[in-house]
């Protein structure tokens, strides 16, 4: 079976073609730039030559179009005809409380979808449009909808009612959801694998660090608490989001700056974060360099990030009372060193050492704990198009 695994972002289609017998990548890509100009196509089979495919792509549909002529070109593509596309799975950032698993797309599905723009105004509906776009282009094959919050349903009460009045839950949903799902599901799994252990044994703190970054508590294989919240604004600092910080400073700013609501909204979703603490940039790998030539709110800028997830690490340990393993994933945590020795210093208390000659590691399966660490410390890539094309494949051959 064949699956192609489609991620639509506002501006941008990202896809992965995969062989569900091998679970190898045939061929992925990327388009950047949808709806305005310069619009390209990226496409690399697995075998061949990267190529660019620059051209007007005012919608996804074009987009997908392109990419779909991409797949059976008869000099880059990977298959005859579109027939071999036997599924789609679909990123899908918001399902509210619909869906605590993976969905076959249908109309009601497709309803609940819509039902939840109000939840992810910038998220669902480039979703939406990815999977109205795969309707029109290859009509009838069977499409599945992975949910970035869906892991994190299993959360109790405590972790994801806010201590706001509880008939604001019931009008409007007001809860944490948590997100990044689909990475936290996918390197608990592996790193109970790894550690030759069952999930239902173990109590796992997963830290998604990347411009996103969350971190998640995973005890029997459940997230139990996790750091975004109702938006992926809430919990750690991250590349342009402040996370945590008093609500007060909403007003504040508003009366001081003269801001109006999606004013505040802006600066603290796309001016805060690393980027607002530097003033360099939000991309850790300028940060870094900045703060070794001396930049010294560059250097404050990895320290508070650094500060926030040992935090969450310690209440996630407090909240399951221990922890059998901290994995770090993302572009950040799959590839600094220097942030993952930053985070773990100062846990020796927990039971966490790590090896820093293990450390010095990039985007490759590594324990970097000491042989006597208690806590385990893992570096597992994240994967979330095989999670996407693994839950599309058992669904639809249900
Ligand atoms: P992601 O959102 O998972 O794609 O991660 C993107 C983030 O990972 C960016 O902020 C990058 O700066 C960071 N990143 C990627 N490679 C490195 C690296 N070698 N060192 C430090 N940060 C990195």
């Amino acid at each position: 079976m064949k699956v192609l695994v489609i991620n639509c972002g506002s501006s941008s289609l990202k896809y992965q073609f995969m062989d569900m017998e091998t679970e190898g990548v045939i061929a992925k890509g990327l388009v950047e730039r949808i709806g305005i100009a310069g619009s390209i196509l990226k496409h690399q089979p697995a075998n061949g030559e990267k190529v660019d495919i620059e051209k007007p792509m005012p919608t996804h549909k074009e987009a997908l179009q392109y990419v779909m002529d991409a797949l059976i070109d008869k000099d880059y593509g990977v298959i005859k005809n579109m027939s071999e596309i036997n599924a789609v799975g679909h990123r899908v950032v918001h399902a509210g409380e619909m869906f605590a698993s993976s969905v076959v797309i249908n109309e009601e599905v497709m309803k609940a979808l819509r039902g939840c723009i109000d939840l992810a105004p910038l998220h669902n509906p480039p979703n939406i449009l990815g999977i109205e776009a795969c309707k029109e282009l290859i009509p009838g094959v069977p499409m599945v909808a992975v949910f970035d919050t869906a892991f994190h349903q299993t959360m109790p009460k405590r972790s994801y009612i806010y201590a706001i009045p509880y008939e604001l839950y019931d009008k409007y949903k007001i809860r944490r959801y948590g997100f990044h799902g689909t990475s936290h599901r996918y390197v608990s799994e592996r790193a109970a694998e790894l550690l030759g252990k069952s999930l239902e044994d173990i109590k796992l703190i997963t830290c998604h660090l990347g411009n996103g970054a969350s971190v998640a508590a995973i005890e029997k294989g459940k997230s139990v608490d996790t750091s975004m919240g109702f938006t992926p604004l809430e919990g750690l600092v991250m590349g342009t989001r402040s996370g945590d910080m008093d609500p007060a400073i909403v007003k504040y700013l508003m009366d001081k700056e003269g801001l109006d609501a999606a004013g505040v909204d802006n600066l603290l979703n796309k001016k805060s974060g690393v980027l607002g603490i530097s003033g360099v940039s939000s991309d850790f790998r300028d940060i870094e360099q900045a703060a070794e030539k001396g930049n010294l709110r560059a250097k404050l800028a990895l320290e508070i990030f650094s500060y926030r997830v040992k935090k969450y690490i310690g209440a996630y340990a407090a909240a399951m009372g221990g922890v059998d393993a901290i994995i770090f994933t993302a572009g950040l945590g799959e590839n600094s060193a220097m942030m993952r020795e930053e985070v773990c210093q100062g846990l020796e208390f927990l039971g966490v050492n790590i090896d820093k000659s293990k450390n010095n590691v990039r985007g490759k399966e590594t324990d970097i704990s000491t042989a006597d660490s208690k806590v385990k410390v893992l570096l597992i890539p994240t994967n979330e198009e095989l999670v996407i094309a693994r839950d599309t494949k058992e669904l639809i051959s249900k």
